[in-house]
């Protein structure tokens, strides 16, 4: 029944900001680098900004010095995809007929010819791993992000 479809904009960070802190206040997430869907990355980017957030802002650090380092970590990273996100996310708008067939006639041709193909385009992005040890691995104790557990 279209009377159910919900149809919602979907918004794009058009430009980065300068940054992604000013004094003591910090965005993260959809806040300051909203994405198109077309990777699955909004959240999980939004999850990359809560740990290296709470790995640089504990307690005792200087909180100025640990927001600019939020910065200069997360926002080359996270516009980066927004701009990847970007252009996966132009194809789907293609609307003409032919356009529209070459796209499934492509899709289909890829998929068949090199099946990871689509997976590339998350190189860079789902090998992530936090600079320094994480908030969680420091009250664990030794364990860091170079040194995954085993299971992981
Ligand atoms: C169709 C679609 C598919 C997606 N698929 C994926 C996917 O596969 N993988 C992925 O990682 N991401 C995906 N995303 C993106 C993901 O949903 C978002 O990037 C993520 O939810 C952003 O989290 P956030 O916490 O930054 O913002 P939000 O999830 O928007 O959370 C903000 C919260 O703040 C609340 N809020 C707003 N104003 C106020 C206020 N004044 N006071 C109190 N509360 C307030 C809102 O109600 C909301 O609960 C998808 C998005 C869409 C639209």
């Amino acid at each position: 029944d279209p009377a159910t479809v919900l149809r919602n904009d979907v918004r794009t960070a058009a430009a980065p900001p300068p940054a992604f802190h000013r004094g003591r206040v910090a965005l993260l997430g959809d806040a300051v680098h909203p994405m198109t869907p077309n990777l699955g990355q909004g959240g999980c980017q939004a999850i990359e900004d809560a740990v290296v957030l709470a790995q640089l802002a504990a307690p005792d650090a200087d909180l100025a010095a640990a927001l600019a380092e939020f910065t200069r970590q997360r926002l080359p990273r996270t516009m980066d995809v927004v701009r990847r996100a970007e252009r996966i996310g132009r194809l789907t708008t293609w609307r003409s007929r032919p356009a529209c067939a070459l796209r499934a006639v492509l899709m289909a041709a890829t998929a068949r010819l090199t099946p990871d193909l689509a997976l590339r385009a998350l190189d860079g992005i789902a090998d992530w791993r936090p600079e320094g040890p994480t908030y969680a691995a420091g009250t664990r104790g030794t364990r860091t992000a170079a040194q995954p557990k085993e299971h992981e």
